[in-house]
């Protein structure tokens, strides 16, 4: 789970994955379906360098949780993720699921649908949860003074990249290796498989699923929580499973 991240724009000197929601940070929040999984062997969380609000939150985490130091780019932060899961052992074959820290609304049930999706296509280069397009698109113009519209796009085909995004480990590993090396930082996981000719599946994930951004996001998270009743975040310990 990248969360290194140091957008403070929305709280007071909070980086935004540790605002509370209903009193709980947005990164517990984001934690806490992967932490309840069985099926979920390990959790790496990459944090900024000396990030304090990591260390109180890890303490308080039922089921321990591997740290890594995060990057200059989200990119550089998963790959110190991913560098992590190889130092505790994971192969090549084993699959890897990005999780944003900013998607606190994710839901096991779409966590089930893109693992059973891209499980029953092992040949497939992984997949993502994503979202088909429901507005019509605008080109924005300002060039002539009042932002304009310009034009209409065809949303035909197009969707919106969610998180988490699932991969074999070592696919994942070669794919940011290759971006880096062209000075390239895909925006996600999925670009970068895409910049080797390869082609993620696509999984529909819920409109719940919200990247908080903005202050109406976070308004938008917490009425989500609420709605579904989720006054207890803390996910259930998980016995026998190695950090
Ligand atoms: O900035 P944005 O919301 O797109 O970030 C998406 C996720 O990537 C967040 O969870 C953020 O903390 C993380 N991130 C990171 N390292 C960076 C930049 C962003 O882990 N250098």
């Amino acid at each position: 789970m990248p969360a290194a991240g140091r957008g403070e724009r929305l709280g007071a000197g909070i980086p935004k994955q540790y605002l509370p929601l209903l009193g709980r940070p947005m990164l517990e929040w984001s934690l806490a379906p992967f932490l309840a999984d069985a099926a979920c062997r390990g959790v790496v969380v990459v944090a900024a360098a000396g990030d304090i609000h990591w260390s109180a939150l890890r303490a308080r985490l039922s089921r321990p949780v591997r740290e890594a130091v995060g990057g200059a780019t989200r990119a550089d932060s998963v790959a110190s993720g991913l560098a992590a899961l190889r130092a505790a052992r994971a192969g090549d074959d084993d699959w890897v699921l990005v999780h944003d820290a900013a998607r606190p609304c994710v839901t096991a049930a779409e966590i089930d649908a893109l693992r059973a999706a891209v499980g029953a296509d092992p040949q497939a280069a992984g997949g993502l949860l994503a979202l088909p397009l429901a507005d019509t698109l605008k080109r924005g113009d300002a060039a002539h003074g009042a932002l304009r519209s310009a034009g209409t796009l065809s949303r035909e085909s197009l969707w919106r990249a969610l998180t988490p995004q699932m991969f074999r480990l070592g696919a994942l590993q070669r794919a940011l290796e290759a971006a880096a090396r062209d000075g390239r930082s895909p925006t996600d996981e999925a670009q970068a498989l895409e910049w080797q000719g390869l082609a993620p599946r696509l999984v529909a994930g819920e409109a719940t699923n919200l990247k908080v951004t903005t202050q109406a996001d976070v308004t938008l998270a917490e009425a989500i929580l609420a709605a579904r009743g989720a006054v207890a975040a803390r996910p259930a310990a998980v016995s026998g499973v190695r950090p």
